[in-house]
This record gives structure tokens, sequence and C-alpha cells, in this order.
């Protein structure tokens, strides 16, 4: 059994401090995609030396979903391009962790606008669905109130309205008028806006008036509350900014548009799990005469003269390039990979009075049993919203009463488990890194508390059906991803920190230099960070129009 944060076997983590974590060594790469030398020497970097190759050369930092698209929407534009990640696998958040027999997605598992991955097999003249067995999810999700209630997101609209009825019949009109609102914000915010890129104020006075019309100066949960009244099907409208690292309480209505968005494309699952995404994508990027360089962590993006000339790595090599775009967090970003000399906009003091999305506490289990009746996707709410979320965005100490998410991908996919049993993972939003919470000591009776709350809701006998475990902690997402303050979601989506107030994917600062993934516009999830890449196709120019010196 993989004993990775499991009882009387927790890992230590480092001293709390501020800024970032102390720098990893480069983990040599196993994979035979990669590059295939780090050198340890100062100097040029092998992929410099690369002869014969006439195209510009675009250096992506970060695999996540956002740099692996960014990479092939490049590759596509005429780049030679180079993807360096400091992790051992691909995927960032995304990645894959495989243990005793069970296979982990670490992070996203929900796919909603598949379109948007189809989008880039299409870029190179293939189809998704030859390499890629997506299937539909339905009902999305259940979600289990406290009152022992519970609301099955149903795909077909019939079917959901009849669910609505069940529940909350007085709320049915009501909810029919906020469908058609998130409808038109859908329509206005996801398909016309959400691969525009905001670069001036200017840009955002344009639209500002249609997405205030349509209610964006409201919160969330606000929003949902002007057309329903039972307290359990706002709930069940408005907690979809959790999802993307926001407090439904003063996330923009804007986000209202998740509820259409996940009927009018669907809620998916990719079969093998989320990580045969991200191998289907680097792939992609291998067709191209792309290279993912991992082990190769980045320590500065190298500035001349106001603009981006390329990259220097822990090893002391440097590795030119005609732009850079960073997909690593956007606070890590400016903070730690360029010098203060050369940002104005997003200084640190700015950087460090933004406000950042909670953090997750994630516990992957693999049972010896399978556990039937439970659906792919469930929410077990605690008996606090509003307070819950509160005490978990103000940083305060750990709530107890948790809500908590639980994925078993074994009920779409069996062979992420040995035979017979069943894989999971729960999270549980909790505070980032300023609350005072030390996760060393508090990790294992949280998990525990976690497993307690399971075993008394769907998962009878929990504690001993279990046969592999391990736990994510904040302190990880600040370790393993370089996040600021180790939010999951980097920056938090409030109004004033989206759109233009957001980092823009072309940097306000440096020339050459582009940002794409959660921290940046239009935000975080894998439709947010597929669309940061697709607002690189109107801001990078063409390889062929760079001129070589
Ligand atoms: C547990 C969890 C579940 C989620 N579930 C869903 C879901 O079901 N559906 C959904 O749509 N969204 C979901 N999300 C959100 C979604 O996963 C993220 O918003 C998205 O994957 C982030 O992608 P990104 O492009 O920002 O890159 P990231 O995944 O953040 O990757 C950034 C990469 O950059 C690398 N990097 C950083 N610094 C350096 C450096 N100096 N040098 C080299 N490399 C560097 C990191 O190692 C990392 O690999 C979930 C998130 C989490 C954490």
């Amino acid at each position: 059994m993989h004993t990775d944060g499991y009882p009387g076997r927790m890992k230590r983590f480092p001293p709390k401090g501020p800024g970032f974590p102390r720098r990893r060594p480069c983990i040599p790469a196993p994979d035979p995609l990669i590059c295939p030398t780090m050198l340890t020497r100062p100097g040029a970097h092998p992929l410099d030396t690369r002869a014969g190759d006439p195209r510009p050369h675009a250096v992506v930092i970060g695999s996540g979903f956002g740099g692996l698209a960014a990479a092939v929407r490049l590759g596509a534009k005429g780049y030679r391009v180079s993807v360096l990640e400091r992790l051992d696998q691909p995927g960032g958040r995304a990645c894959v962790h495989r243990q005793d027999g069970f296979t982990f997605d670490a992070g996203p598992t929900i796919v909603t606008a598949p379109q948007l991955f189809e989008d880039l097999w299409r870029l190179c003249g293939r189809e998704m669905s030859d390499d890629i067995d997506l299937r539909r999810v339905d009902p999305f999700y259940r979600i289990i109130f406290h009152d022992g209630a519970h609301f099955d997101r149903h795909a077909k609209p019939e079917a959901l309205r009849a669910e609505v009825a069940r529940l909350a019949p007085a709320d049915l009109a009501g909810f029919d008028r906020f469908m058609a609102r998130s409808a038109a914000i859908c329509e206005l915010g996801f398909e016309q806006l959400g691969h525009v890129p905001f670069m001036s104020l200017g840009d955002l006075a344009r639209h500002a008036p249609a997405l205030l019309r349509l209610g964006g100066h409201h919160s969330v949960y606000g929003l949902v509350s002007r057309f329903v009244k039972d307290e359990r099907l706002r709930i069940a409208l408005s907690f979809h900014p959790l999802f993307v690292g926001g407090n439904p309480f003063d996330t923009t209505a804007v986000y209202c548009l998740i509820s259409h968005l996940e009927g009018r494309w669907g809620v998916h699952f990719a079969m093998g799990g989320t990580g045969a995404l991200v191998t289907g994508i680097v792939d992609l990027i291998k067709g191209q005469g792309g290279e993912i360089c991992l082990g190769a962590e980045v320590t500065e993006i190298l500035v001349e003269e106001g603009a981006a000339r390329g990259v220097r790595l822990a090893s002391g090599e440097t590795l030119n390039a005609d732009i850079v775009v960073s997909n690593a967090d956007s606070a890590f970003t400016y903070r730690e990979l360029i010098p203060a000399a050369h940002r104005r906009r997003w200084t640190n003091r700015r950087l460090e009075k933004a406000r950042y999305s909670m953090s997750l506490f994630v516990w992957y289990f693999g049972t010896r049993r399978k556990y039937e009746d439970v659906d792919h996707h469930t929410i077990i709410l605690g008996p606090r919203y509003k307070g819950l979320v509160g005490d978990i965005f103000r940083s305060r100490p750990l709530a107890e009463d948790m809500s908590l998410y639980l994925h078993r991908p074994t009920a779409t996919d069996p062979s992420l488990a040995p035979p017979g049993c069943d894989a999971f993972y729960v999270l549980s939003p909790v505070p980032h890194l300023d609350a005072d919470i030390d996760w060393a000591d508090r990790a294992e009776p949280y998990r525990q508390a976690i497993e307690r709350r399971l075993a008394e809701t769907v998962l009878p006998g929990l504690a001993g059906e279990i046969i592999s475990s391990r736990v994510t902690t904040p302190v990880d997402f600040q370790d393993r991803y370089c996040s600021y303050k180790g939010a999951a979601f980097s920056l938090a989506p409030t109004l004033t920190q989206s759109a233009w107030f957001r980092p823009n994917n072309r940097s306000e600062d440096i020339r050459g230099l582009y940002l794409v993934g959660a921290g940046t516009q239009p935000g975080a999830g894998l439709p947010g960070v597929l669309s940061s890449a697709r607002i690189l196709d109107s801001l990078v120019p063409e390889a062929a129009a760079l001129v070589r010196g």
C-alpha cells in the first residue's frame, strides 16, 4: 500500500514561511518524448543549437493544460516550440498518481466545453475522437444536502425540470427564467467574449454595459437568489464558482454561465482518465515537431531592453527564444521569474494585495470493494453554506463541518482500479496558506474526519476497505505547482480581478512575453485555461512575420 500521507506515515512538510518554496532539484526526464539532455554546466541549452530548424522559437514554461494548448496553437502558427516543465510528468494539476494498481487523476475530471479540446486536434489536422474516448456523464452530479435530500443535475432539460419540481415546486418558473438568463450570459460571456483579450480599459468599457445589463455586477449567489427562493436550489445553482476558486457570494455573476454551459455541451469524462487527454495533447505537440522537457525548471525569464529573450534554467543553462509563454502561476511568474526592475504593473506589492482562491485538501483512495450506488460525481454538503465559504475565504481556522466533492471515476471506467475495487478522490475546499494551519499536524486528523463523514453518508464501512491512499494539502499546491499562497486556482475570480483587471495574456510590461493558465484571462477551470491559450491566436504574430537576426 502506498503510505504517503496515510495513517502514521505523514510526509513532513517544509516549514511555512513567506515567499515561495525552496527550489526542488531537476528531476531526470524518464520519457522518450523528453528532450534528451539537461546539461548541468552553465551555458546554452542543447535546444538552442538545434541545427537547421529555421522556425522562430517559442518557449512555454509549464505543461498545465494552458501551456499544452498554447504549445499546439503556437506550433500551428509555425513556431518551433519547447515546453519546459519542472515536474517529472506533464499536465500540471492534471498529472496522474499511479499506485497500488489504481490510477488517480490528481485534478480536473469534469470536462465541459469539449470543443475547446477538439479545436486542438483539428489544428493538427486530426480528430480528437481518433485518440480520445470521451463519454457523457448523466446525471452530471448528485448534490446531497445536509437534511438528507438530494438533487440530481440531469442532462436532459425535461428531466432537470422534473428534478426541480420535486425539490422546490414553487421555484420552477423562477428556475426557467434563471436558465434563460444563464444562457444569455453564456452566449455573451463565453461564446462571444471567452476568447477575446481584454488588453485595455477601453476593451472593458466596450463590453461592460452588456455584462452589467445581464447582472454581472451581482454575485453568483445574489443573482440566483433573485430567481429562486428555496435555499437548497440556490445552493445547487450557485456553487459552481467553487470549482474555479471563487466564493459564490462575491464571484461575479458572469460565472452563472456555467449552469447553461454544462447543459449545452454536456459533462464528460475521458476514458483512461484526464491523463489520457494530457497524453493526447503531448502527442499532438510531438507531431508538430515540438518538444516537452521534463525536469526543466525555469528560474528566470531573460529580459533585454524590455523584451523577453529567453529563459534561464535551474541547471544554469540559458535558452534563447523569440517569444516566451508562461503557464506558471501568474503571481509566481511575475514575483519569482522576472526581476522587479522590469515590472511596473505587476509589482510584488500589487500581487501581495490581490485576493487569491481558496486551496484544497484532496484525499485519493482506493477501496477493496465497489460502492455501486455511488455516482461518478457527488457533492456532500455540510450544515453551513455562506458561513463555511466565508470561513474558507477569510482564512479562518479549519472548519470541521466541511463540504465535500467525491469523485468515483470507476463508475464510468472500471479500468482505473484493480478488478472488484473502486478508485476515489474526495476534495474539501480549505483556506490558502495565509491561514494559520500547520498542515504537517492537521492533515491526518482532517483526513480521518473526512473518512468519518464519508462513512456516515455514502461509503459505509469505509475505514476497513481502504487499500491505497495519499493526500494533497495546500502546502503541496505551493511546493509542487509553485502556486502563490498554495491557492488551488490562482487569483480569485472577483469582479475587480476579472477581464482587464486580471494579468493580461500579453504582458503589460514586457514585449514578447505571454501568459496562459488559471491566473490570467479569462480564468481557472479547463474551459478557462484552454480559452487563455486560444486568446494567443489574436495576440501572437504568425511565425512567418517574425524576422530573425
Ligand atoms: C483537485 C482539482 C480538481 C479540479 N477539477 C476540475 C474539473 O473537474 N474541471 C475543470 O474544468 N477544472 C478543474 N480544476 C481546475 C483546473 O484543473 C485548473 O484550473 C487547470 O488545470 C490549471 O491549468 P493551468 O494551465 O493553469 O496549469 P497548471 O495545471 O497550474 O500547471 C502549471 C505548470 O507549470 C509548471 N511550472 C510552474 N513553475 C515552473 C517553472 N518555474 N519552470 C517550469 N515549470 C513550471 C508546474 O509544475 C505545472 O506543471 C481542478 C483543479 C484542482 C486542483
